[in-house]
């Protein structure tokens, strides 16, 4: 297995978390939670460093050529759009760095969802999406829940929904990797089939972005949006990213527009006409964050130096069936088609992301037995030094984040919910 850049990061230590029962409390704990807030790299303290410095050097100058390192602020964003783009798969003036992703969706929202008394449903996948635009949710969204018993959704009940209803649905949303059972849905399969049935078809790739490898333009998928806090690593609410397939053209697509996407040749004499950059530049509102960009910069050039995320992908499924087979040996593990009729209330556990590779990223998504005792194996967990993610009710998300974990991680976990097991028995 190719070695992680674990030397590139700081993770916490186990007394930093909390890990009371861990012997060693100054050594680094065992983080599996990289698919909720990615650790700091040491590149992104360097650089947001030298952003503080520039500012504090060159104040208002730092927007221009004056920038002590090169990089002046009214074009510091062209650093990252190379990185975005090859990251997702896209061309550069089909990616902006901007907003957060919640505010994205809905710039998405608006400007792709037009509904007519024909076509007016919202088709999705079980998410967070806030649902704002006036719709009836009773009458205009469809949301697709697993079979009763099941957990993921089928790919063919998705394909016969959209087949079915296709005529009705203005908008298929759905996210690229699930955040509660880690299912990577067939994003391209899905894409042609809500394309073919004339849908527009965007994704949200909170769980996605930097956990598999994307090809959002040859797949034709028309918008995306992400956050880069997750597997991104660029810290704790950073400046997010934006995809429109450049098959839109500008006139065809309303938006709200803002002085940061009119184009850069004349936007600081301010014309009373909106000329916006081509592209999903056109769509960014304000002038962004530099120490957020600066410290997603630095969280990109890892996965670039790491060889983007093919490399990445090949280490991340090696390491998430390791995780998924120490667990299976676990004594406690039940499988999956058992777990929805068990009677028995004795602790267990069973995964319910999918057990095909290509069906899944870093994540795995344990289903804890009886319900209720989810909690205190989350709480016991943390003592031992493990850090992992809940989700009320029962579920807790391990993901072997391929840049910094490895097999030693894998193993500290499993073996550590083992003991917590024994311990509750
Ligand atoms: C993480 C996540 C978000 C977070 O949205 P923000 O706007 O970044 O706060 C939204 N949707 C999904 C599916 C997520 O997993």
């Amino acid at each position: 297995m190719a070695s992680p850049l674990s030397n590139e990061f700081v993770l916490p230590t186990n007394k930093a978390i909390g890990a009371s029962s861990h012997p060693e409390p100054d050594s680094i704990c065992t983080y599996l939670c990289g698919n909720s807030l990615g650790p700091l790299s040491k590149r992104s303290k360097a650089l947001v460093e030298q952003e503080l410095n520039a500012w504090g050097t060159c104040a208002v100058t730092g927007h221009f050529s004056t920038h002590p390192y090169g990089r002046g602020w009214v074009d510091f964003c062209d650093h990252i759009t190379p990185l975005f783009a090859e990251l997702v798969g896209a061309q550069e003036k089909e990616v902006a760095c901007m907003g957060t992703l919640t505010a994205n969706l809905h710039l998405m929202m608006d400007s792709f969802y037009k509904p007519t008394p024909e076509r007016y449903k919202i088709l999705l996948a079980p998410t967070f999406l806030p649902l704002a635009h006036g719709l009836d949710p009773a009458k205009a969204v469809l949301e697709m829940s697993p079979r009763p018993g099941e957990y993921i959704l089928r790919e063919q009940d998705i394909l016969d929904i959209i087949a079915r209803e296709g005529a009705s649905i203005a908008l298929v949303i759905f996210s690229g990797v699930q955040y509660y059972t880690g299912q990577w849905f067939p994003m391209q399969s899905i894409t042609r089939a809500a394309q073919a049935q004339g849908c527009v078809c965007g994704w949200d790739l909170a769980h996605a972005v930097g956990n598999v490898p994307l090809s959002l333009h040859d797949w034709g998928v028309d918008f995306a949006v992400w956050c880069t806090y997750k597997y991104v690593n660029a810290g704790p609410g950073s400046i997010a990213g934006l995809y429109v397939h450049e098959k839109w053209k500008e006139t065809e697509l309303p938006k709200f527009a803002g002085w940061w996407g009119h184009d850069p040749a004349t936007r600081f004499a301010m014309p009373p006409k909106f000329s916006p950059i081509e592209g999903a530049q056109g769509f960014q509102q304000s002038n962004p964050s530099i120490l957020a960009s600066a410290s997603l910069l630095g969280s990109l050039q890892i996965f670039k130096e790491a060889g983007m995320m093919q490399p990445l992908r090949e280490r991340s499924v090696q390491l998430t069936a390791a995780l998924e087979k120490l667990l299976m040996q676990s004594k406690y593990f039940v499988p999956v088609d058992e777990a929805s009729t068990r009677q028995s209330d004795t602790p267990a556990f069973t995964i319910i992301t999918p057990i095909d590779p290509n069906s899944r990223g870093a994540q795995l998504s344990l289903l804890f037995l009886p319900s209720g005792v989810m909690q205190s194996v989350h709480d016991a967990l943390t003592s031992l030094g493990v850090i992992g993610d809940e989700r009320k009710p029962d579920v807790i998300r391990l993901a072997p984040a391929p840049l910094f974990n490895t097999l030693e991680d894998c193993k500290q976990g499993a073996l550590s919910l083992e003991r917590v097991f024994d311990n509750l028995a």
